[in-house]
């Protein structure tokens, strides 16, 4: 029986959707994209700001009037309407962040198949893996928190378990991802850390490439970086949570750092990591955010190492302390996330012409007879010539142009 699948949101969502792809393949149901195809479809669903949310409705809607496929819609967005989700869309199954977990035993009783058989897409060569939900923070914009609880860590043995699983399937990156993943092993006892995670995933044979998604500045020392550079198989690419680069509204959206640390901490990842490919998240139009607030913010990621930009236009989540602030004009806002958005093309632009003439190792993910793919450690999509015989193996390729801000082009080296 063959489903299709959808994602909102953050890399965690991503996480728990392939881990439901691999549990339900496993249980011999297939994936397909074909919607034509699928008799149910999976979806899994973001609150983290307004316009997510408008998408998802949006989405749901359009599934419920448009097509025949039976869907099953989880997480925040179910967490923060389930009755009037379910009220509205009667032939759908909806669960919120503390039910999702038997959403794969929900599968198998609403849509029961008989095989058996294992269909196991051989192309996949990088799994997202959620090792770490919810968080202990009140920032002052974020809804999560509400939807998703304190936060818990996956035991290590569930963990290696997991990895070593993905591994036999033939994954050979695994990305860790978590609501607030740098806080990772602080609520079990006895206390485990992410980079003592790190170093169990990167000895299990199969797994190439260990990539984090993004780290909270509140939690990087020195120490963490300098020792996350001794682990071989730790991606040369690195996401912080930054979300201003001024001081005045760091402090006002309740996030206890200062620009100048974030700038030690890109430092030290410079010193350690020299070729990395460095990103961060800026919210942008925070309500009170002046014009001498957001050109800080601007200076900050002139001056700064970054290599690329994730930009989120401010939007007032309801429960949260920044919804009842005064909001910033929606054109002022556009505006800014307008800048940033550039600003970032154009630093990702750069790191990839910087790249020319360079060799990487990375994975080859995709074949065709036109041309091959390969994500690099440091996360660069490079287009090569046609190969054969190299899928989901480790290579190196050398970049030789840059086609856009998305994709290089280069030949194996
Ligand atoms: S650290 Fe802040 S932004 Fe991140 S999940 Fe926790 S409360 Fe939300």
């Amino acid at each position: 029986m063959k489903f299709v699948v959808d994602s909102f949101g953050c890399r965690s969502n991503q996480a728990e959707i392939q881990e439901w792809i691999i549990e339900l393949e496993k249980l011999g149901y297939e994936l397909t994209t074909s919607p034509a195809q699928a008799v149910f479809g999976i979806l899994n669903t973001c609150s983290v700001t307004e316009k997510a949310e408008k998408d998802v409705r949006r989405f749901v809607s359009k599934a419920y009037h448009n097509t025949r496929i039976k869907w099953l819609i989880a997480g925040c967005t179910v967490s923060q309407d389930k009755t009037v989700l379910s009220h509205k869309y009667k032939n759908y199954f909806f669960f919120d962040n503390q039910e999702k977990k038997r959403l794969v035993q929900a599968v198998c009783e609403i849509f029961p198949i008989d095989s058996h058989m294992i269909f196991h897409s051989s192309f996949r060569s990088r799994v997202f893996l959620k090792i770490q939900d919810g968080c202990n923070f009140r920032c002052a914009f974020c809804i999560v928190p509400s939807l998703r609880g304190k936060a818990q860590s996956l035991s290590k043995k569930d963990i290696t378990a997991k990895v070593r699983h993905y591994a036999a399937l033939g994954y050979r990156e695994v990305v860790l991802t978590g609501i607030n993943l740098s806080s990772y092993g602080y609520d079990v006892f006895p206390r485990e850390t992410l980079l003592g995670m790190i170093e169990e995933i990167q000895h299990i044979r199969g797994i190439e490439i260990v990539r984090l998604s993004s780290l909270d500045p509140r939690f990087i020392k020195y120490s963490f970086v300098k020792e996350l550079s001794g682990f071989s198989k730790v991606a040369d690419s690195f996401h912080f949570s930054f979300q201003s680069g001024s001081d005045a509204v760091i402090r006002r959206m309740n996030r206890g750092s200062k620009s100048a640390d974030y700038l030690k901490i890109l430092a030290h990842f410079r010193k350690f990591f020299p070729e990395a490919n460095l990103g961060a998240d800026f919210i942008v139009g925070f309500p009170g955010e002046s014009e001498r607030e957001f050109q800080e913010t601007v200076k900050f990621i002139q001056v700064s190492p970054l290599n690329y930009l994730h930009v989120f236009p401010f939007s007032p989540r309801r429960g949260t302390k920044a919804a009842i602030l005064e909001p910033l004009p929606a054109e002022m806002v556009r505006a800014r996330a307008l800048e940033l958005k550039e600003l970032g093309i154009q630093m990702k632009l750069d790191y990839r012409d910087r790249c020319r003439d360079k060799v990487f190792t990375g994975i080859l993910i995709e074949e065709n007879p036109n041309y091959a793919l390969v994500i690099t450690r440091n996360f660069l999509s490079v287009r090569i010539p046609p190969v054969r015989g190299y899928k989901k193996k480790k290579l190196s390729v050398r970049v030789e142009g840059v086609i856009n801000e998305n994709l290089c082009e280069g030949k194996i080296a």
